[in-house]
């Protein structure tokens, strides 16, 4: 006898985009009994930067970074494999030695990857571009480089305002690496309320020295298609540099309505630190979107005299990059606020990286799940590093939001503080541990997996 029929095989799912997130969700509807259409346009119409008609390849790197749980990046790579991760268990299987990273043989990876769900018989994978959004429940994977078409469809329906073609994000630094001695804290010309920013401030000479290492530092090579379209929107802070020694000093790093407290005076230059979180545990440099290599940024920005042993939490990228934005339009289960069947996942969503793009293809599958069946939302701790992705992406206080990808000062601080960044990381990621495994034993259920029918 067969087994009965669940309450979700009545349902069929669009997930729109193969690449990584998209992969993830599918397999994760389609083993929770969801029959799931698969949407990938490739390879009759290609991305600029894909080369194949495989699913999930890999664009840039081969590595999805650390494994080393005590890393943001790695706790959350041990979340997702708790959570049963498909792109995970592939990539391990696919694995090639990286020291302490997880790399892969991208040609073996993403061919394992669309041979395990084209086999499964709830996936059915239809090969052409989306150019509207379907009804029914849907998830929308289609990734950095969503095609033009559908782009125009997800700016009708969110908006053209939450639609961004770019990214250019500035660097954050864990706010215990600020060195507080040499930085104040004061609002230009003390507006509201008067300390909202830690100031940097610079001599002449320092400032000078910063100039020529920015100027002369080593920048990301960008594809043709980046060079072309990505300047027209925003100029990154060593291109600004450029047109003059002192264009800084009249832009990002302009000194006036600040005072420095132990001269009494203006500074020659200062670097402005906005606060990223409430807990003011990490800082954003202010206007210092760049594309210099990542070395080059820590190298570089560390001249500046209060960032001199600073940590870099995320750094500063300019890429082509399709995303909305997350904190006004997505709650935290990834769906539209405005029509709740729709959910996105991956890098459309603004969260940035190959493990952070299976994680929320998993979590936006486990919770279009949780609606099928009508059970409670899939909320994951806020102090793991996937739920405290989530929360930041989604949180409508964050502003000026920029891709991110998981990193400790999107956490909540420990209670009490722990010293040293080591032990700080050491007791977020057993913290983490401990609480996702506490939620999966409340929680877990919505893990159970429908076997298919002979
Ligand atoms: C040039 C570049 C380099 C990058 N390098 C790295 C890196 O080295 N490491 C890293 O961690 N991250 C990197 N990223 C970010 C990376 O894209 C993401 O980490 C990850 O690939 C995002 O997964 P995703 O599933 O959201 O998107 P993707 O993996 O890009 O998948 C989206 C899929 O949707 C398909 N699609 C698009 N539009 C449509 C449509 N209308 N209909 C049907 N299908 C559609 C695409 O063909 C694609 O297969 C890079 C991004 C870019 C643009």
């Amino acid at each position: 006898m067969s087994e009965p029929k669940s309450k979700t095989s009545a349902h069929t799912v669009t997930v729109i985009g193969g690449g990584l997130a998209g992969c993830e969700a599918a397999w994760q509807l389609a083993i929770r009994g969801v029959t799931t259409r698969l949407v990938e346009m490739r390879p009759s119409r290609m991305t600029p930067a894909h080369h194949t008609g495989d699913l999930a390849e890999l664009v840039c790197s081969n590595s999805f970074k650390s494994e080393d749980v005590e890393t943001a990046a790695g706790l959350l790579k041990s979340e997702i494999g708790c959570l049963g991760s498909i792109v995970l268990q592939v990539a391990h299987e696919t694995s090639v030695a990286a020291g302490g990273a997880l790399a892969v043989d991208r040609k073996r990876f993403s061919q394992t990857l669309s041979a395990r769900l084209d086999v499964h018989p709830r996936i059915e994978l239809v090969r052409e571009e989306a150019t509207t959004v379907p009804p029914g429940h849907v998830i929308i994977a289609t990734g950095p480089l969503t095609s033009d078409a559908f782009a125009h469809a997800l700016s009708g329906l969110v908006g053209e305002e939450r639609l961004a073609f770019f990214d250019a994000a500035a660097p954050i630094v864990d706010a215990e690496g600020v060195d507080r001695e040499a930085v104040f804290a004061q609002s230009r010309y003390d507006k509201g309320g008067g300390a909202d920013y830690l100031n940097a401030p610079m001599t002449r000479p320092e400032y000078d020295a910063f100039y020529d290492a920015l100027v002369g530092a080593r920048r990301t090579t960008l594809r043709e298609f980046e060079r072309r379209e990505l300047f027209q929107a925003c100029q990154p802070i060593e291109e600004v540099a450029r047109t003059g020694r002192d264009a800084l000093r009249y832009g990002a790093l302009k000194p006036v309505g600040l005072t420095d407290p132990r001269t009494g005076e203006r500074p020659w230059a200062v670097a402005q630190l906005r606060a990223e979180n409430a807990a003011g545990t990490a800082y954003n440099l202010v206007g210092f979107q760049t594309n210099l290599a990542f070395g080059e940024q820590e190298r570089v920005f560390r001249l500046i005299p209060g960032l001199r042993n600073a940590t870099f939490l995320r750094h500063g990228v300019m890429h082509r990059n399709t995303f909305v934005d997350a904190p006004r339009l997505l709650d935290r289960t990834l769906a539209l606020r405005a029509e709740p069947r729709i959910r996105l996942a991956g890098q459309i969503t603004g969260t940035e990286g190959y493990a952070e793009a299976a994680a929320t293809g998993l979590l936006a599958a486990l919770n279009t799940v949780a609606d099928l069946r009508g059970s409670s939302p899939v909320l994951l701790p806020p102090t793991t590093a996937l739920g405290a992705l989530v929360a930041y992406a989604t949180d409508p206080d964050t502003s000026a939001y920029q891709p991110m990808h998981a990193n400790f000062g999107l956490i909540a601080p420990l209670e009490p503080p722990v010293r040293g960044k080591r032990a700080r990381y050491a007791a977020y990621s057993r913290r983490a541990r401990a609480d996702l495994e506490a939620w999966l034993i409340a929680h877990g259920d919505i893990l159970a997996e429908e076997p298919v029918d002979e």
